[in-house]
């Protein structure tokens, strides 16, 4: 028989596995908590403002990896958008990630060498930086930390950028052109139709069973199946034995409005201290009309979003990765290993870390072919099952 494989959660990770499984040949059930496939990429149509909400945050597309590119364009046309972002702090509006142009507003400089030796100048000599403030010192100095990332960091953490590890600021690139992309990968853009579509199309013909909590009934499930693939936090799954591990969450405030265009932009970031929120999103802007269609709208979607404290009744968005955390997680994780039937725990809140959709992807694929490598599923997928 087909092992009998259970996946909880039908955000990315756990779709792209019950896709791949069940084109394997095992037999696949995804249970869902929520009413709809898509994790924290979902998204919902406004027909007022003729475009597709994306419900848990901006989501851009974005990957240098062909393979997860080739296999992703399966289940969705992706438009071509490529992600640029404006800061505002204070009255003044500026171009982001740091690049010439920005240079060239806070400092006046006007060329690649002038970028350069107003970095230099700038830059604090921290040979190996062990924080968020001292990685953004490093490589910017203070003057752009002040401005950029210092006030945008404290209210999206709400932590002191000194108790934050470096990795975190590596996302956002710096450079001496005009070069003002969000993102360096070649492959970019949103789904045609929105993400919930293409979810759709990516669980095509699989079990899928919404308003279920797997929590709720644990043993039942364990009992059933050869195979787990749990992507929810993984200190619920052990009823948090060893402490609750942190997560950041986002409170999201829509509002629509009754014009073409409130910013002129997918999202203008507010990196100043003293406005709540850290960034606004109008959704419009990640769409652009089919050829020949003119929009039919008569408001734009915006979204301000304030970031909180995760906790009991909050989605857990953001997995905090300090020392405490990351002990707790080991923890854990060395109860994962003893589980019968195994338990694989996947993508963002499983695995405890900041995964993009295009890594999401890869650690799916790669733990498939870790399902399908072992000598039962093997036999079963090559039809040689004694
Ligand atoms: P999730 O999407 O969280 O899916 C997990 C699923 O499991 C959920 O549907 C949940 O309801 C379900 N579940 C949990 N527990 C249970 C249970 N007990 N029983 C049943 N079901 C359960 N990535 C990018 O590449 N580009 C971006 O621009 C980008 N922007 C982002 C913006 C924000 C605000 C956030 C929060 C994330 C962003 N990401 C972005 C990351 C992206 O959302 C993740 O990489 C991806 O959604 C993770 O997929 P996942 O399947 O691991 O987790
Ligand atoms: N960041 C910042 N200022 C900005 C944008 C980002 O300081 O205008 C920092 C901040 O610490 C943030 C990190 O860079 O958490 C990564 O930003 P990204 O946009 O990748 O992700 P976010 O955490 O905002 O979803």
């Amino acid at each position: 028989m087909p092992p009998r494989i259970l996946i909880v959660g039908a955000g990315l990770y756990g779709a792209t596995c019950a896709r791949e499984l069940h084109d394997a040949g095992c037999r696949v059930h995804v249970i869902e908590q929520r009413a709809a496939p898509g994790g924290n990429c979902a998204t919902r149509h406004v027909p007022e403002a003729d475009c597709h909400e994306h419900v848990h945050g901006a989501h851009i597309f974005h990957t240098d990896n062909e393979r997860v590119w080739r296999w992703v364009q399966r289940f969705a046309r992706f438009n071509g958008y490529t992600h640029r972002v404006k800061v505002r702090h204070g009255a003044q509006l500026y171009s982001f990630p740091i690049n010439l142009f920005t240079l060239h507003q806070v400092f006046g400089v006007a060329t690649p060498a002038g970028a350069q030796a107003v970095l230099a100048r700038e830059r604090v000599p921290i040979a190996e930086p062990a924080n968020l403030e001292e990685q953004a010192l490093a490589s910017v100095g203070p003057t752009l930390y002040r401005l950029f990332i210092e006030g945008y960091t404290r209210k999206q953490w709400q932590r002191d950028p000194r108790e934050l590890p470096a990795d975190i600021l590596k996302r956002i690139p710096v450079r001496l052109d005009f070069d003002d992309g969000y993102f360096n990968d070649r492959f970019q853009g949103i789904p045609v139709g929105g993400y919930s579509a293409m979810f759709d199309r990516l669980m095509a013909g699989v079990r899928v069973d919404f308003g279920v909590d797997f929590l709720r009934d644990r043993e039942h499930w364990l009992a059933r199946h050869d195979h787990v693939i749990y992507t929810g936090p993984i200190d619920a799954f052990f009823d948090h034995g060893h402490g609750r591990l942190g997560y950041r969450s986002l409170r999201f405030e829509r509002e629509l409005l009754p014009l073409a265009d409130y910013q002129g932009s997918a999202v203008v970031n507010h990196t100043d201290a003293a406005v709540p929120y850290t960034r606004i999103i109008e959704h419009r802007h990640f769409e652009r009309p089919e050829p020949g269609r003119r929009r039919a709208a008569s408001h734009t979607l915006i979204t301000r979003e304030f970031p909180q404290e995760g906790g009991p009744g909050r989605e857990p968005y953001y997995p905090v990765a300090t020392a405490d955390n990351l002990a707790r997680l080991a923890r854990y994780q060395a109860m994962a290993a003893s589980l019968v039937p195994q338990v694989h725990f996947g993508g963002r809140l499983g695995s405890y870390r900041y995964l993009d959709m295009h890594q999401v992807i890869a650690a799916a694929l790669a733990h498939v072919q870790r399902v399908l490598d072992t000598p039962r599923h093997a036999a079963v997928a090559s039809g040689t099952e004694p």
